[in-house]
Parts: C-alpha cells; structure tokens; sequence
C-alpha cells in the first residue's frame, strides 16, 4: 500500500486523488532529481491502476499486483531502464498502445529516462501520449524538466525527491557515501553490503570493467571507493598520474556489447568527483565540462580535461 513506501506524501496524496478520479486515461511525468527513485513510484502507481482488490490503492497480494511485482503482467511495458529508447522501441510502443490489451481492459507504459529521448523519437512518440486511448496510461520518468516541451506540456507533473537519512534509516557518513542515491541505499540495507573496504584508484579501470559486466552494487561501491582514493590523494598527484586515472576510467568503460551507458557512468565518475571536490570556485567550471558529454566529444579526452582541473 502507498503508506508503506515512506517519504513523498505528496506525491503519494497526488497520485491517490488521481486514482479517485477514475479517469481512464492519462499520460504523467515522474520528475525525480538525480537521486531519487521514481521508479518506486511509478510501478506502485501502476498497481494502483490495476489492483483487483484495493480502493485507489493497491494491496501487494492480488494477482495483478503480484504480477507487476514480478514483471509479468502482460499489459505493463517498461521500456528505457538501460538508457535512452530508441526510435524502432517507440515504433514498437505506438503499435502497443493502438492494439488491444491483454487483460482487456487497462495497461502501462513506463518509459524511463525520458530526458535522453532524441527529437524524432519524441515526436513520433507525441500522439500517443497526447490523447492515449481509452484504458492506456503512459508514466514518464524524468530527471529534469529540460525535456521537449510539447512533452512536458501534455503531461500530469508528480515530483519525486530523494529519500532522506532518516526515511531509508542510514547515517550521514552512509548517505554520503551513496551521494544520497535512494535506490542503492536502499539495496545497500538490504543486502547487508561492506562500504569500508579501501581500493585503490590505480584499480578504477578494472574495477569499471567489472562492473560493466553484471552492474552489480557490491562493485559500484569499490568504484566510489577507488574514486575517492583518487580525490584523496589528487593535490599531491602529478599531472601523468590524473591522466592515467581518466585514461583507466575511459577504457575500463569502453564499448562493447550489451553495454551502452558508457557515457552514462563516465558522467557519473565525474559528477561525483565534483560533489567530492566541493571547491565551490571549481565547481561551475567542472560542471560545464561535464556538459560537453552531451555533445559527443572524444570521451578519453574530455575525462583527460576534466581529472586534470580537478
Ligand atoms: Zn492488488
């Protein structure tokens, strides 16, 4: 039920008036800081809608909740979890959401990370989202609102924020070290993991290699940790020691095949080394070099920029 996810009443009071309202049909846009999980949020909304037995609610137990619990409800689509959806993805989802339902009468769509859709694919994705037909509800998951505004415009806005220190039931140093992400502290409780083993930041390379294997939390938190070993020790490094740091990050990353958020975490590495660097002077700059991800630039180098200037 809602009142067991703690945190965002709001957005828990919101989403049950809107259950209220009986509307058979809605396109909503999760907006969750960088951070936050509103994907939590968006599959508790999602059993809501489909819940045999709870009122404006959902009840863990029926079948349909089961099933979403376990991603087998036919009529659930969650598309763009691993990055940006691409365009023979929203094909797929336009297609979708005009054919019949199995269950026949509601489905979801989820579609994550919607702020890294492309233009066209945006586009094509417009007219579904904007009038959905009867029974089809669509649920946007976004970190920021800088997204296309026809998009924005068209959608019922729910903010996510992050959960705090007391919520997910953590210490400060515990929090911090997550950089307050919600979904790995939460996975960090629950898995009862170790963040006090040191690594060293000559290891980064490996370690992300590693990690790009099975994206798994127990070697994220060796990544943070060599990340830190590098800001720790980064004053009294030479410039052929940062180079070598960025150029292990940039390999260890490297493309290849089932794995396509290269950017994606080398923009994590340096997002968070600049929260670690907390030199408020440096801070504008470095966050507009990490900008330049955007733009397709030669990752190698840019990160050999960025662990130079930090
Ligand atoms: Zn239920």
């Amino acid at each position: 039920m809602f009142k067991d996810i703690v945190s965002n009443e709001e957005a828990k009071r919101f989403l049950q008036n809107e259950l209220r309202m009986k509307k058979s049909s809605a396109t909503y846009l999760f907006n969750g800081k960088r951070g936050s999980n509103p994907m939590e949020f968006a599959l508790a909304f999602a059993k809501a809608i489909l819940c045999e037995e709870a009122e404006n609610d959902f009840c863990d137990v029926c079948s349909s909740c089961r099933r979403v619990e376990s991603g087998n409800y036919p009529d659930l689509h969650i598309y763009g979890r691993e990055g940006s959806i691409k365009i023979d993805e929203v094909r797929e989802i336009i297609y979708k959401a005009s054919s019949t339902s199995y269950e026949g009468n509601k489905r979801i769509f989820i579609l994550d990370n919607i702020e890294d859709l492309r233009k066209e694919a945006a586009n094509a994705l417009l007219k579904s989202i904007e009038e959905p037909e009867e029974g089809t509800f669509f649920i946007l998951l976004s970190e920021t609102l800088n997204i296309i505004p026809t998009i924005l415009s068209r959608s019922i806005l729910v903010n996510i924020a992050k959960k705090n220190m007391e919520e997910l039931g953590v210490s400060k140093g515990e929090y911090d070290f997550f950089f307050g992400n919600t979904r790995e502290i939460e996975e960090y409780r629950r898995r009862g993991l170790d963040i006090s083993k040191e690594e060293s930041y000559r290891e980064i390379g490996a370690l992300l290699k590693e990690y790009k294997e099975d994206q798994d939390l127990e070697v994220k938190i060796r990544v943070y940790r060599a990340l830190r070993d590098f800001m720790g020790r980064r004053v009294s490094l030479d410039n052929l020691d940062k180079m070598y740091f960025a150029q292990e990050i940039a390999k260890g990353l490297a493309k290849s095949k089932g794995f396509d958020r290269t950017r994606e975490v080398a923009e994590e590495m340096m997002y968070c080394a600049t929260l670690l660097a907390r030199t408020p002077e440096k801070l504008e700059k470095l966050l507009e070099m990490k900008g330049y991800n955007k733009f397709n630039v030669n990752l190698s180098l840019l990160l050999k920029l960025f662990f130079l200037e930090i």
